[in-house]
């Protein structure tokens, strides 16, 4: 059984290794068990159940939510020679009945469903008449009342398993806090699941956050141009105005920048996304309203011109960066006036006073991230209940250290301030404590009589309140969230109140942070490798053309540059790349290994051309120098053409160089000695205390060491 996994995913998919916990859910599956997984976007949950349903019989019927998703899931599924089909409202009458009659005869690998669908009578009856491996609850999630997403047809999914006991069920999620996982096992009936829950980091992406006012637009801009001149990315901002603004402005420097937001009319969004999917480096400036379903991998950086509401947002949003798995970026600039916005419309919303309240905090939360000092990976996994031992390297404060000052005291007095007024408390009152306002609120309390009262006046509000996110985005202070905002102390607080740790708070003045180049995923340096990449992409995008498919359901970027790397010249080679099983073998080796070998064809073309001409001017007289100066190029690289003309019997070695025969003998042993295949000289020329030069000894190679 392992095995049949593990081929599947050589053979079928092209993948060599099994990611995170996939193999044991995949496991879990074929041996009829069920499963609950939650693993962040980009982790790789699609095989969790697409390999169990190729492996055990029958169909795996897949319910899925998202329409689009559904869609790019089976053209990406059929290019891997897989029978998958979907049944929604967006096919018609004749294609929907073909499916079915598909499903019944058991000619279906996997079935994508809508839960709306799912639920009918008319569905469960065809589902009654149908082989069935294994039923996928994708988005699982979407059963949660308590979250945002919640689809009353979920609810109903629990017939499931009384109408089919024994076909094995896989609830999959990305975003779910403990109480939503403990919902989708009551609500989704499945209380003998195993539970697989994965870490939620993203060590490709790097997260950089700089505070901006009025400058932003231009943070921006420097940020594209400098590291992502040709890459595809997402910009999130809060107004449709303002996505409209940037991708005019951004068009306007030269950039493909389109905008997508729910005011624009559904076909201007429509091709916007398809254009977004289907070529390359386009930019799409969005409000939050983009980014359901839409999995491409190759999406290299997130950039957010407004803070995010909540860290479940912003975590979200920046996941859609690099799913290849590739480096990534997830800048953001924000101002006092982006808080200040979003205050404004929690206040003026109409939502309930205690679904506001949560909402602010979160809001809290998500600022008191933007300031902290230490790095952010941390802070964002233990926001999500996980802990990273060491801080990252892949952050900006990790990158480049902010600039501290020692609040220890500060903290001392607010956490004491926490713990003396009881543990009861807001920040708004308790910094009215610490500041010593004595109001009918803190009289009526007594808290005028407190040790801690009127202690922090060195002070204003406005500081406190940093300090006090900041306290909070630590862990030391914790929000109560179903309250009324009050906090209490955390463990790890302790050693601030005790003396024992010294706490850094980040200064609040701006850094310039040097922008950094060559977070390409590939090597831009090379012009020959430019070359081919373009090529390759050439390539991928013809293929893609002709399939009707995005270019990256064709191979993503992380084969293309395995290409370039490993440069495979038939199909047994071209086989030992990621991404490439026996489906995509048979149709696309051909098309890329010619483009690969006319590459290198031309590569040897132009290597032949210019030692050519370099050997025209050696017999017309000249010298290495001579020809040097003539050509405008370096001497040494003269004579590297001369040594390749030297060892292709074109000239004799002493043409050139002026050596005595016993010298040359010298040379030889010592290349001799040293000889290891590589052809080093470095070695040889410290072995001959540099009487040599460089230039000398690649000619003498070359004349009694040919390759
Ligand atoms: P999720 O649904 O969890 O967001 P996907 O299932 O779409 O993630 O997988 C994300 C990407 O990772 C896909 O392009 C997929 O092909 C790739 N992937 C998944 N598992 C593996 C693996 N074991 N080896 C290599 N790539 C993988
Ligand atoms: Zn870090």
């Amino acid at each position: 059984m392992e095995d049949a996994a593990l081929n599947c995913l050589q053979n079928t998919f092209g993948y060599s290794d099994f990611r995170l916990q996939q193999s044991e859910i995949v496991q879990t599956l074929i041996n009829a068990g069920d499963a609950i997984v939650l693993m962040p976007t980009g982790g790789g949950k699609s095989l969790c159940y697409q390999i169990p349903s190729l492996v055990r019989d029958g169909t795996g019927i897949i319910i899925s939510p998202l329409i689009a998703l559904m869609h790019d899931q089976v053209a990406a599924l059929q290019q891997l020679g897989i029978n998958a089909a979907f049944l929604n409202s967006t096919l018609d009458a004749q294609t929907s009945r073909q499916t079915e009659d598909d499903l019944i005869s058991g000619k279906l690998e996997m079935l994508y469903v809508a839960p709306e669908r799912l639920t009918t009578s008319g569905f469960i009856s065809l589902l009654n008449r149908t082989n069935i491996s294994l039923f996928a609850i994708d988005e699982a999630h979407c059963v949660s009342q308590w979250g945002h997403d919640f689809r009353p047809d979920y609810i109903r999914l629990t017939l499931l398993h009384e109408q089919f006991p024994d076909v094995p069920r896989i609830a999959l999620t990305a975003t779910a806090d403990e109480k939503t996982r403990t919902e989708i096992k009551h609500r989704l009936q499945l209380n003998d699941a195993r539970e697989f829950i994965s870490s939620f980091d993203r060590p490709n992406i790097c997260y950089r956050i700089t505070e901006a006012q009025s400058n932003a637009r231009t943070a921006l801009l420097r940020f594209i141009q400098n590291e992502h001149e040709n890459d595809t990315g997402i910009i999130y901002c809060l107004s449709r105005k303002k996505v409209e603004t940037i991708a005019a402005w951004l068009s306007e420097k030269g950039f493909t920048a389109l905008p997508y937001h729910a005011g624009l009319p559904a076909s201007t969004r429509e091709t916007n996304q398809h254009r977004f999917l289907n070529e390359e480096a386009v930019i799409i400036v969005a409000t939050i309203a983009f980014g359901m379903g839409i999995d491409k991998p190759d999406v290299r950086f997130v950039a957010h011109l407004n803070l995010p509401k909540s860290m479940e947002a912003y975590y979200q949003e920046t996941g859609r960066a690099g799913r290849d798995g590739l480096p990534a970026n997830a800048w953001m600039a924000y101002g006092l006036k982006d808080v200040i916005t979003l205050k404004q419309m929690m206040a003026t919303s109409t939502a309930e006073e205690q679904y506001k309240r949560v909402e602010h905090h979160k809001l809290e939360t998500m600022l008191g991230f933007t300031e902290i000092t230490t790095c952010r990976r941390q802070s964002l996994l233990n926001y999500f209940d996980e802990t990273l031992e060491d801080p990252c390297g892949n952050c900006d404060n990790c990158i480049t250290p902010v600039e501290t000052w020692d609040a220890t005291v500060a903290a001392q007095k607010a956490l004491s301030c926490v713990h003396r007024t009881g543990q009861r408390f807001g920040v708004n009152y308790l910094i009215d404590v610490l500041t010593g306002k004595d109001n009918d609120r803190v009289k009526q309390f007594g808290h005028d009589n407190l040790s801690v009262f009127n202690v922090g006046k060195e002070f204003d509000a406005k500081q406190w309140r940093s300090i006090f996110r900041q306290l909070i985005s630590r862990n030391l202070l914790a929000v109560d969230l179903e309250g009324h905002g009050s906090l209490h102390l955390n463990e790890p607080c302790r050693e601030i109140l005790r003396g024992e740790k010294t706490l850094l708070l980040r200064k609040e003045s701006k850094r310039e942070k040097s922008s950094r180049k060559g977070r390409k995923p590939y090597n831009t340096d090379n012009a020959d490798n430019n070359l081919l990449w373009e090529a390759l992409r050439v390539c991928r995008k013809k293929l893609a053309e002709e399939n009707d498919v995005p270019p990256f359901v064709i191979f993503h970027d992380a084969t293309l540059m395995e290409m370039m790397e490993r440069l495979p010249e038939n199909h047994q080679q071209f086989l030992q790349l990621n991404g490439v099983g026996e489906s995509k073998l048979e149709k696309y080796a051909d098309e890329f290994l010619k483009a690969i070998s006319e590459h290198s064809n031309n590569m040897k073309q132009d290597v032949t051309d210019t030692v050519n001409e370099s050997l025209m001017l050696f017999r017309s007289g000249m010298d290495a120098d001579a020809i040097a100066a003539q050509r405008n190029i370096k001497t040494t690289t003269v004579y590297s053409h001369l040594a390749n003309c030297i060892e292709q019997g074109e000239i004799k070695l002493n043409e050139v160089v002026d050596l005595a025969e016993q010298e040359i003998n010298v040379i030889h042993e010592t290349l001799l000695s040293i000889d290891d295949g590589a052809r080093k000289l470095k070695p040889v020329y410290d072995a001959l205390d540099g009487m040599y030069d460089y230039n000398i000894l690649r000619c003498v190679q070359a004349a009694v060491m040919p390759t």
